[in-house]
């Protein structure tokens, strides 16, 4: 399957003019040179991040690689790495993916990572890799799920087995934006569960979980407890956009 999109993938760069997913100047690639200078100029990955979380720090926080958040209520995932801010350039490409329903652009934001990131983290330590799901609703609503779609096009150690299946989520009716952190993490219990046949390939291993965006990381968290719930050593999130503030 991977054999035969990569074909497609040749003759159609070959055959038809694409648009970079940032400037959506006419070119070859998916993401043009200058795009892909500016992520590596001002990327989030630039910059001196809490080890956890993956938020940029105070210079008072800079010492210790953890920021006030994370000292104080530790997350029960242990590392995060995160491409950019929400507000960088890839946010518009986030959107027309995942509102516009614009496949294409998966591949894109899959190429920028795999541009800055996937080097750095081919010899990441874990056994799967594993995207955060959508609920079988929202999944019949869009089509797809977006982090699946960047997450299986990402680059990374031939060690590292890719997941689609093994995190499932429930479906919640309640609006989770704008609400309070406090009631956002109550509501958020109980909506991950690990697919049951997958529960003994997971104990005692390291795994990476894969999300499009990390707001204020409730959700990753959930994940992370419920994994570590069920045996899982450590926990490390890949994000594209991380916000600086809860949205
Ligand atoms: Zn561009
Ligand atoms: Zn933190």
């Amino acid at each position: 399957m991977r054999f035969l999109e990569k074909i497609f993938q040749c003759i159609t760069e070959q055959v038809l003019p694409t648009a970079c997913i940032v400037c959506e100047h006419h070119q070859k690639a998916t993401i043009c040179n200058n795009c892909l200078q500016s992520l590596y100029d001002q990327g989030l990955f630039n910059y001196e991040c809490c080890h956890q979380c993956g938020i940029s720090l105070h210079a008072s926080e800079i010492k210790e690689q953890h920021c006030g958040q994370c000292k104080k209520h530790s997350p029960y995932f242990d590392a995060s790495y995160c491409l950019d801010r929400y507000e960088g350039v890839l946010q518009n490409a986030v959107h027309q993916l995942k509102y516009q329903k614009r496949l294409a652009y998966a591949l894109g934001l899959a190429t920028a990572w795999n541009a800055v990131f996937a080097q750095q983290l081919m010899d990441a330590n874990a056994a799967y890799l594993l995207p955060v799901p959508l609920s079988p609703k929202k999944l019949a609503l869009r089509g797809f799920n977006q982090s699946w779609e960047i997450a299986r096009r990402i680059r990374c150690g031939p060690h590292i087995q890719k997941m689609p299946y093994t995190l499932k989520r429930q479906h919640f009716s309640g609006r989770q934006a704008g609400s309070k952190h406090a009631d956002r993490m109550q509501a958020i219990q109980g909506m991950f569960y690990i697919e049951e046949g997958h529960l003994e390939l997971l104990k005692d291993h390291s795994v990476i979980v894969f999300d499009d965006v990390m707001t204020s990381g409730a959700t990753l968290n959930e994940i992370a407890r419920v994994l570590k719930d069920n045996g899982v050593k450590r926990v490390t999130n890949w994000v594209l956009l991380r916000t600086s503030k809860p949205l």
